[in-house]
């Protein structure tokens, strides 16, 4: 811990950036790697200052606390329409295709997920818009 921030300090040039947490929790490890110690547990919406990124691992700080987290599950902002559908009761549940190059989520299994390569994740549909998600054109 103590050579991370050394690390830290010593790129004065380096403008940190501050990213929220997309999933459910996000851990904090010592470690860039999912096997390492878990510092902590955040959840959605915590924000982190993130200091670099490397291999799919950011360098962030939490209430003085350094450590990894992975950079997948980290997002630049929330948009302002997330807070009042998390707050709402009436949460629709939708499917995604768990890949970076899918944009949409469904209402079903419909034509449009039978493309994805990856796994099919059913997820809320702030969850879906909260990752980048727009409705498909085939079921909604
Ligand atoms: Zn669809």
């Amino acid at each position: 811990m103590f050579l991370l921030f050394s690390l830290i300090t010593s790129l004065s040039t380096f403008s940190q950036d501050f990213l929220y947490v997309s999933s459910h929790q996000l851990n904090l490890r010592d470690r860039p790697s999912s096997s390492s110690t878990i510092l902590g547990t955040y959840p959605r919406g915590t924000k982190v200052e993130v200091f670099s990124i490397e291999n799919g691992w950011a360098v962030v700080r939490i209430n003085m606390r350094l450590g990894y987290m992975q950079h997948q599950h980290l997002v630049s902002c929330i948009p302002s329409s997330i807070t009042s559908l998390i707050n709402s009761n009436e949460e629709e549940i939708v499917y995604i295709c768990v890949s970076n190059t899918a944009h949409r989520y469904h209402n079903k299994m419909c034509p449009g997920l039978g493309n994805c390569t990856h796994r099919i994740d059913t997820v809320l549909i702030s969850e879906a818009i909260f990752l980048g998600k727009t409705p498909c054109g085939h079921c909604y």
